[in-house]
């Protein structure tokens, strides 16, 4: 590969490579175990085990679990899952930061015998106070002058119980006067008396995200830590750190210890990606859970229809940058399509049904005709449709009275039922409230296959179901869940909600080869776009229910480069 076509993390990694630094790539994904994974997520966790593909590196799967207030053991099993679906293969190894609690541990009492970390009284107020601010110092610690010895003592009875959450931390000593306010004496550990997850009771004190994450990078011997751009400032604290006491702590010791690398986050257009936006939409009960498909939880994407091919492609236009920026729906929409476009087979649905009658087609016969299922790709074959005397088409294919250009079915005129026959349309029923309630057609039986008999031509197609073989089906339809032209947010501080995020058709059919569609089983809908089997009713055994996972219209382009 040529340097241009990387982005900048593979050309620090083919430097580091080159100038000897280390052998080989190794990465890792450590979300926090306080939510299900997100859109985002997905581009960490396939650029991180992209690379490691790409390098012959190998890529760890940890659980960043050392703030036991938020975690629960249900969103480790379900960030599994959702890294497994994507395809992002961790091995054997899958780690938690709380297996490293001893070893953390250990790695404060030698920066204390350092002289470098002590146990300071304030309290987070006064930590605050003291700090300073971005054109101020901060002032010293008055604890931090504290003996190596009362330190070692105290900081074991931190880790003894003998203090109430808040009384006491440990901080490093590193410089109060320094321009990056990470580095005035940040918290190493905090005292909180709560069961952990996975370690109990065992630990009343834990260490910082700051303190902690270079340290199980080290213990892993990763070699590129690679996170989202709000840690560039933490990056000399991380380097500190790795420094004082994580390079002594790594596999591989003739390597560089683990690099820093930043780049930004992928946000999206019209959606909500934050874990806690996303909570608050869950708790709130406005969406149907942490899967409902209009949110971008990958559990979400999934349900929807979304498949990992997509999102891979999604995170390949998308590109690194060390720049935030916010990415067009629509082109996660245009990845779908892509993906699906050649995959799946194309069949008959009618979502606001009405019916046709044949009146010249014999009553109670059954014909079977042969459909081609994906028309740009021939390796998906064809299938049988039935056809029948009466057939369903959408109500908005029918028109009493056809303004111009309409070319669908109206009184007088020939349209072409798709695969089946040339009808024309000779009369219709309204119910009492002027609603269509059937339209009487005959056809034209040398016309078999929607071919034309005699070279005449129709101008409209028209897709439709058979009565009698019709399966009913439940069709939902998904427009964004906030209008974010608007933000997010309204001034009382309530969601700026779409109102048509979720349109609900109960009473729509589908041909009847969809009768045995599983869950997740997606298909194209002839001229309403791609859906798919919604999982979670399928278990409720609601019958056949269709997420639509995009319409076939696009304004979305490529850019050009
Ligand atoms: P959120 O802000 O959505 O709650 P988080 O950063 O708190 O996410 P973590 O579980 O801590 O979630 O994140 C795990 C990894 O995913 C981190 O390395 C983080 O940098 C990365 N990550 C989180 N959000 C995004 C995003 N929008 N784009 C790319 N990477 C992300
Ligand atoms: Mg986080």
């Amino acid at each position: 590969m040529e340097n241009e076509s990387k982005n900048f993390i593979e050309q620090f990694i083919d430097q580091d490579i080159k100038e000897g630094h280390c052998r080989t790539v190794r990465t890792r994904f450590p979300p926090e175990p306080n939510g299900c994974l997100h859109i985002g997520h997905a581009k960490s966790i396939l650029l991180n085990y992209g690379l490691a593909q790409k390098y012959g590196g190998t890529f760890n799967l940890r659980f960043d679990d050392t703030n036991p207030t938020k975690e629960k053991t249900e969103f480790v099993e379900a960030i599994e899952e959702d890294i497994r679906w994507l395809g992002a293969d961790w091995e054997d190894r899958m780690f938690f930061a709380s297996d490293y609690f001893d070893k953390m541990y250990e790695a404060a009492v030698t920066l204390i015998k350092k002289g470098k970390a002590y146990v300071s009284d304030l309290s987070a107020e006064q930590i605050r106070e003291y700090r300073g601010t971005l054109t101020e110092a901060g002032k010293e610690d008055p604890y931090s002058s504290r003996s190596i010895e009362e330190n070692l003592s105290l900081f074991s009875d931190m880790r003894d119980g003998k203090f109430a959450d808040g009384e006491k931390v440990l901080r490093a000593k590193i410089d109060m006067a320094s321009s990056n306010m990470n580095m005035r004496d940040p918290v190493l550990y905090r005292v909180a008396h709560m069961e952990h997850h996975r370690t109990g009771a065992k630990w009343c004190i834990y260490p910082m995200y700051d303190f902690a994450h270079p340290l199980e990078d080290a213990i892993e011997g990763i070699t590129h830590s690679i996170c989202t751009l709000e840690f560039e400032d933490h990056r000399p604290l991380y380097d500190w750190v790795i420094r004082e006491v994580g390079a002594q702590m790594t596999p591989n010791p003739d390597e560089m210890p683990p690099r820093q690398i930043e780049f930004a986050k992928l946000y999206l257009t019209n959606v909500v990606t934050g874990k806690r936006y996303i909570k608050r939409l869950v708790e709130e009960g406005i969406v149907d859970g942490w899967d409902d498909p209009r949110l971008v939880s990958i559990a979400a994407l999934r349900r929807r229809g979304f498949t990992p091919e997509s999102l891979k492609l999604f995170v390949e236009l998308c590109g690194i940058s060390k720049a935030n920026s916010s990415v067009d729906y629509a082109m996660l929409e245009y990845c779908i399509r892509e993906d699906l476009k050649l995959k799946k087979s194309r069949m008959m649905a009618v979502l606001d049904p009405v019916k046709v009658i044949i009146d010249n087609y014999p009553e109670g016969e059954t014909e079977y005709l042969e459909v081609t299922n994906n028309l740009e790709n021939e390796r998906l074959g064809s299938r049988t449709v039935p056809f029948s005397r009466e057939v369903y088409i959408e109500r908005e294919d029918f028109m009493e009275e056809p303004p111009k250009k309409y070319f669908r079915m109206f009184p007088g005129n020939e349209v072409r039922l798709m695969n089946a026959y040339f009808v024309t349309c000779n009369s219709f029923v309204k119910d009492e409230n002027g609603v269509v309630t059937e339209i009487h057609c005959t056809y034209d039986p040398k016309s078999r296959g929607g071919n034309s008999p005699d070279g005449r031509k129709v101008k409209g197609t028209i897709h439709w179901v058979s009565v009698p073989h019709a399966i009913k089906a439940e069709i939902r339809l998904y427009e964004n869940i906030v209008d974010e032209e608007k933000g997010v947010y309204n001034e009382d501080g309530s969601l700026n909600l779409n109102p048509n995020s979720l349109t609900v058709l109960r009473d729509c059919v589908v041909e009847q080869n969809l009768a045995d569609a599983k869950a997740y089983d997606s298909f194209q809908f002839v001229r309403q776009g791609f859906f798919c089997v919604d999982a979670k009713a399928e278990k409720e055994s609601e019958g056949l229910v269709f997420n639509r996972i995009v319409s076939l219209k696009s304004s979305f382009k490529l850019p050009t480069t």
